[in-house]
């Protein structure tokens, strides 16, 4: 993985640290906390339209500091109204951000590393592994774009492009931003950070505190299945990584969820059922079943839907409480990565912003 996360910038600071910026400028530190609430509670994306602030220094931070530096390079909309953008960071990384309207409102997608390193074999995100972390900013900058581009939103989810357990720093300081009543003052419990567990990650978000969602990817009921289509943790077995959800629970008092992409003629029989039933019986989740949305280079296939049912069946009469998802955003470039890597592979073309 390259180290080239890029310099520091506002954004990567806690919007309590803003005022303290400001001041080492030679400006009264409550335009910082003017600037935080422009920023997180008003969305700004730009120094110009913060109409309190004197417009010489407006000028000067949007020369030295542009607010957003991601570009819009392409943009696909599904049927069901999920809305994916491939924002291109100023180092020529490019990452995917999703919106997702639901009954509860929109949801946002949002990716924490350049590529993956778990490299799920049903994944586009890890085809090509790791490229880099993405910093706090450049978290926050696709919840801050997302949210200029298609309104407000009532949920986040840390489930595109990379694993947040490898790159958990960067991941809890914007979540830190999105909390905070300084920042966006957005409530944890309406988090959800999706990991498949590496060494550690669990024990860090405990410490950290703050009552987000966890969704496990579990993907397969036993270890030998589970290291083949999620190699990444091929030195961690379920049951620990099981167990280090449950002290998660215990500690924040949040049931976790388990995510399951179902996979046709892979992880989808009566037998693996049951096998996921003994592994999760007694412990405090949900089961969140996925059926998958196919990537061609793949091979893999999406079970049909007496198949699916069958599966939820199985696990309800076992005692485990199962949603069977709806899938949003089933259409070309739907998956995580697919838009990524489809403009990857072809020719460049104008990029346009929102
Ligand atoms: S599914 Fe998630 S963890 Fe697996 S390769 Fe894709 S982005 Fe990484």
């Amino acid at each position: 993985m390259s180290d080239s996360t890029p310099a520091p910038r506002l954004l990567d600071l806690h919007p309590r640290d803003w005022p303290a910026w400001f001041e080492q400028r030679g400006a009264p530190g409550f335009q910082g906390r003017n600037a935080a609430r422009w920023v997180f509670r008003r969305g700004a994306t730009s120094w110009e339209e913060m109409t309190d602030l004197p417009a010489g220094l407006r000028a000067q931070l949007e020369a030295e500091q542009p607010l957003i530096t991601a570009v819009c390079e392409a943009r696909s909309e599904a049927e069901d109204g999920a809305v994916k953008l491939l924002l291109r960071l100023p180092d020529g990384a490019s990452v995917e951000a999703v919106g997702m309207p639901g009954t509860m409102g929109r949801t946002l997608c949002l990716s924490s590393q350049v590529g993956c390193a778990v490299r799920c074999a049903f994944c586009a995100s890890g085809m090509e592994g790791v490229e880099r972390n993405l910093s706090r900013a450049e978290i926050l900058e696709q919840a801050l774009y997302l949210r200029r581009e298609q309104g407000e939103f009532q949920r986040i989810v840390m489930m595109g492009m990379g694993e947040p357990g490898h790159n958990l720093d960067a991941v809890l300081a914007a979540l830190d931003s999105l909390i905070d009543p300084e920042g966006m003052d957005f409530a944890a419990r309406r988090i959800t950070l999706s990991t498949v567990g590496p060494k550690g990650a669990l024990e860090q978000i405990a410490r950290w505190g703050k009552s987000i969602n966890l969704a496990l990817s579990v993907h397969a009921p036993d270890d030998t299945l589970r290291h083949e289509l999620v190699p990444g943790v091929r030195k961690r077995s379920l049951a620990e990584t099981l167990d280090e959800a449950d002290r998660l629970f215990a500690a924040t008092g949040r049931e976790y969820t388990v995510e399951y992409v179902l996979l046709a003629g892979v992880n989808d029989g009566n037998e693996q059922a049951s096998a996921l039933a003994a592994q999760l019986r007694g412990r405090r989740c949900h089961i969140n079943l996925i059926p998958y949305n196919p990537v061609p280079e793949f091979g893999f296939q999406r079970p049909e839907l007496p198949d699916q049912e069958a599966f939820t069946a199985r696990l309800r009469q076992a005692g485990l409480s199962v949603t069977l998802r709806r899938s949003l955003g089933r259409q070309t470039d739907a998956a995580c990565g697919q838009l990524r890597r489809r403009q990857r592979n072809s020719p460049p073309r104008p990029r346009f912003s929102a």
